[in-house]
């Protein structure tokens, strides 16, 4: 199913909170050349090495870089740093995560509080030898892998219970988790493929029609179900994943809460699931 112009994304972890479900806590992955590209580095990270000896162990050899995007520094996002050295042992390893714009803070410095003694046996910068770190900041970032140049950009949610960010890849992908539903999203992901966008409860009760405006769907530090399929509907993606949600809440009902927006709002909807791959066509 792989060709040269797919982009094919896996869920390592769709979970938001807990690995629970069989679900690990938030990790997507996708190739692009010889590299690596890990969209939060939750519990579901581990599963890389299951999968370096077996679905990619043709590539894994050939990686040369694992580029590390960080939303936010809440340990079900990050708790996988701490075991990247040997998952990707051999191979360097970059780290895109808020700083400076966001916490005042540069971001290594942020990781150099997390990971440090006795929470840590070694400083960050130790504990993943040669490791770059960078914050990220609304200008995005420009990359070429694969002899192709693409982009990321980067939209600041400053109004989770701390502040995390959302990356978009070119028109391909956009992730989007751990912000209440923001008007200032729907241009962001205007016209992507594919939205990764957190749904951490069923929020149908909060509505009405397909023209609620997106504040009648805010409350608490999270979106709904509703918030990201109307974000994903004004916004015009091709398609609408939904993923971190709150594993208090069985996967069955979310299941059926996806489908309620899909039949709703009438976009292409469903639920992400662990190592369930998203195939996405590029050219
Ligand atoms: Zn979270
Ligand atoms: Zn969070």
């Amino acid at each position: 199913m792989s060709n040269d112009s797919n982009l094919i994304i896996y869920p390592l972890g769709s979970e938001g909170w807990i690995p629970s479900n069989g679900q690990e806590t938030i990790c997507f992955a996708f190739f692009k050349g010889d590299e690596i590209f890990i969209l939060d580095a939750g519990t579901g990270i581990a599963r890389l090495m299951g999968l370096r000896e077996t679905l990619f162990k043709e590539r894994w050899p050939r990686i040369k870089r694992a580029h590390i995007f960080l939303t936010h520094y809440h340990l079900d996002h990050c708790i996988g740093l701490f075991w990247a050295s040997a998952i990707f042992r051999g191979i360097p390893i970059s780290v895109y995560a808020p700083g400076e714009v966001s916490y005042g803070r540069p971001a290594l410095q942020i990781l150099d509080e997390l990971f440090r003694k006795p929470y840590s046996p070694r400083p960050f910068d130790e504990l993943i030898e040669g490791v770059q770190v960078h914050d990220v900041t609304p200008h995005g970032l420009i990359f070429g892998a694969g002899g192709v140049d693409f982009t990321v950009s980067v939209k600041l949610n400053p109004e989770h219970s701390d502040p995390s960010v959302s990356f978009r890849f070119s028109n391909w992908l956009a992730f989007v988790t751990d912000t209440p539903p923001e008007k200032e999203t729907i241009e962001f992901v205007k016209g992507v493929k594919v939205l990764l966008h957190e749904a951490y409860y069923d929020s149908f009760d909060a509505y009405r029609d397909i023209d609620d405006p997106l504040d009648a769907h805010r409350s608490g530090p999270h979106t709904g179900t509703f918030g990201a399929g109307l974000i994903a509907k004004r916004a015009g993606v091709g398609r609408l994943v939904l993923m971190h949600h709150n594993p208090e809440i069985p996967m069955l009902e979310m299941e059926s809460a996806a489908k309620n927006v899909r039949d709703r709002i009438g976009i292409d909807c469903r639920l992400a699931r662990d190592l369930e791959e998203i195939v996405i066509e590029t050219t």
